[in-house]
């Protein structure tokens, strides 16, 4: 397994108190493969990310218990000089706001050159050659003129065609992108997840991909991991999840993803909002939003329920919703 995270905790200390941003995430991706997490903000996701690429804000954050199994090594032991380079070379990351992520005042050759220079010792000269092979992989057009500009020259499709070249420069085995298009526009959306999809089967990568939205990931996820407060609610492959949800935030989130037939038409969005991470509800968390809730669902939390070999529901009525 390329990556494998067990168990993890991340705790976030605040003037308030203690929030609880993870409370045991299991999860894991192949290379090759692709995991879609998903959930509203707040849910976790994106920390869980933080932690794997050893970026959390530390403190307040902290990682309270767990291990991050990359290459079947625990990241957390490693010394920080260690994890770098296993940052720099090995793991790449994606976020959704290219123009902060990016040096305004480099051109973009210089700045897809720079890794080159930096990491694998090459010339300037031969640094600029590699950042217009990769501009030209990711399909921007007329790289060689265009590797000259700044970043605010480009569009914010090709602003996040820039960012997945960074990402892919050194071919990393496992690349995490957070809402990596949910900034554009949707049919931009679309061609940046299409490239994207299409690079990290070429490369065999592991890819990991943060979202709210599962109507972006659902033709190029091969499993889903569904996060409601800090924990994993659904985890199944992708077309289990489409064929019949097993758990009702699932399914609150399935029935909001717009589709292009029903413009106009009112969307079933999930009542409510993510609990506060310092007063998660007692039993299930998502009790307080479930059309289905019941008694021992307000005392007992639900654990992670075997549905199948390869799925799994914190729903302590899994059955129904998967047959509802
Ligand atoms: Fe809803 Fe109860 Fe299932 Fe939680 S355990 S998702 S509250 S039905
Ligand atoms: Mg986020």
């Amino acid at each position: 397994m390329l990556l494998e995270v067990r168990d993890l905790h991340v705790e976030f200390r605040t003037r308030d108190g203690v929030a609880k941003a993870v409370n045991g995430v299991n999860c894991s991706v192949d290379a090759g493969e692709t995991l879609a997490v998903l959930g509203e903000s707040g849910s976790g996701k994106s920390v869980t990310a933080q932690a794997v690429m050893g970026i959390l804000d530390m403190p307040p954050g902290r990682i309270a218990a767990g291990e991050i199994l990359f290459r079947e090594r625990d990241l957390l032991k490693l010394k920080e000089e260690e994890r770098r380079k296993i940052r720099g070379a090995q793991m790449a990351m994606i976020f959704q706001d290219a123009l902060s992520s990016l040096n305004p005042v480099l051109s973009v050759g210089d700045q897809l050159g720079e890794m080159f220079v930096v990491h694998q010792g090459m010339s300037k000269k031969d640094g600029r050659a590699k950042a217009i092979e990769l501009m030209d992989r990711v399909r921007i057009p007329a790289a060689r003129e265009r590797v000259r500009q700044y970043p605010h020259q480009f569009s914010g499709g090709m602003r996040q065609r820039i960012m997945i070249a960074m990402a892919l420069a050194l071919e990393p085995a496992l690349i995490i992108a957070d809402e990596p298009t949910t900034a554009l526009d949707v049919t931009v959306q679309a061609q940046v997840m299409e490239l994207l999809a299409e690079l990290q089967r070429e490369y065999h990568m592991g890819l990991i991909l943060i979202t709210h939205d599962l109507g972006v990931v659902a033709d190029v996820a091969d499993k889903i991991a569904v996060m409601y407060a800090g924990r994993i609610v659904e985890s199944a492959p992708v077309h289990d999840i489409y064929k019949a949800p097993a758990h009702p935030y699932t399914r609150g989130l399935l029935e909001s993803i717009p589709r292009l037939d029903q413009k106009g038409q009112e969307l079933y969005a999930i009542k409510g909002l993510p609990p506060n991470l310092m007063h998660i509800p007692p039993g299930c968390a998502f009790h307080p939003r479930c059309p289905m809730a019941r008694d021992v669902c307000r005392t007992d939390e639900p654990p992670l329920y075997e549905v199948s070999e390869v799925r799994g529901s914190a729903c302590h009525f899994w059955r129904e919703c998967l047959h509802g």
